[in-house]
């Protein structure tokens, strides 16, 4: 079985020492200038068509997970049977996450599915010897497992953030400092899986997926992960003081983004976080920006600190 982390310990839900209190969130701040939007567009339409395209199938697919977690949370089984590896599941070939077991009482019998295999035996004896059989341990090998986290203490969270597929098919464009963003998987008025997203970076509300694209490439937010992570670019771009994006021509986003190129053609793409609704993410929020601030990022480092870059203003004609 392959080890991975817990909802419970993904999210801050063992006990925490108090931290500083998160700035407050503002909306999204949208482009600066019109020169700025110019320079988005094509973005922004491309992400339109991919969010189009592949959104509401995402979307199905999340819900679905969520009321099959849902399901089997209300079972419980590792609780009920005091064999905590039964609330594992695992991810089909077609990416779905399912409960790995499933329980039944009819007419006075227990009855226990394996849903992989697609085997029903009646008792848990029956079924530990059916999961200690060849043919159940086979089936397990060609899958990916996902484990359970303490009984009782898991919430519903999808295997992986809904827009992950989306942003992977993203690449008209260099994506940095995605770890930032959070997945709220349950919509603001608590709709099953219609997510909306957060901005650790910059304390920005996304209401929706379509909103991402267009945020992660701003110049804005670009420019607030050099000031943390490449502190020699960003003096570049800010001359010493503040960047004055509204007055940019189209080359000064150009030469941006190039440098955010070179950052993901040397280290690739980070992934966002997820957190199953609002509610948890107002009372976790300290947590989950301690953990993406622990977690990893790309720094400047001496075969890419962005010292020999040239003037992005050297050429201001537009
Ligand atoms: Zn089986």
């Amino acid at each position: 079985m392959r080890p991975s982390e817990t909802a419970a310990s993904r999210y801050g839900l063992q006990p925490q020492p108090p931290s500083e209190p998160s700035p407050p969130l503002k909306p999204d701040p949208g482009v600066t200038s019109a020169k700025e939007a110019e320079f988005c567009r094509k973005y922004k339409d491309n992400w339109s068509v991919i969010v189009k395209e592949k959104w509401q199938r995402r979307l199905d697919h999340l819900r679905r997970e969520l009321v099959d977690l849902r399901e089997r949370q209300s079972q419980d089984l590792g609780a009920m049977f005091g064999d905590p590896s039964l609330n594992c599941r695992f991810e089909d070939r077609e990416g779905r996450v399912q409960p790995l077991y499933h329980y039944q009482q009819r007419d006075g019998q227990t009855y226990l599915t394996c849903v992989l295999c697609g085997v029903t035996v009646t008792g848990k004896r029956n079924l530990d010897i059916h999961i200690s059989g060849k043919k159940h341990r086979f089936a397990l090998a060609e899958v990916k497992v996902i484990e359970a986290g303490v009984p009782g203490q898991e919430e519903a969270l999808p295997a992986e953030p809904a827009i992950q597929r989306l942003l992977d098919d993203f690449r008209d464009a260099p994506l940095i400092g995605i770890e930032y963003l959070v997945e709220i998987v349950e919509g603001d008025r608590g709709e099953l899986g219609k997510p909306s997203y957060r901005c650790e970076l910059s304390s920005t509300v996304l209401k929706e997926a379509d909103d991402v694209v267009p945020y992660l490439v701003s110049a804005n937010h670009r420019l607030n992960y050099l000031k943390r992570f490449y502190p020699t670019a960003y003096k570049k771009f800010s001359k010493g003081t503040v960047p004055k994006v509204e007055s940019w021509n189209s080359k000064t986003f150009q030469f941006l983004e190039s440098v955010i190129m070179r950052i993901e053609n040397k280290n690739g793409r980070l992934r966002p976080q997820v957190v199953a609704s609002d509610a948890t993410y107002q009372k976790t929020r300290a947590n989950i920006r301690r953990k993406i601030e622990t977690g990893q990022h790309f720094r400047q480092t001496s075969d890419q600190d962005f010292a020999s870059l040239p003037d992005p203003f050297g050429n201001s004609e537009d």
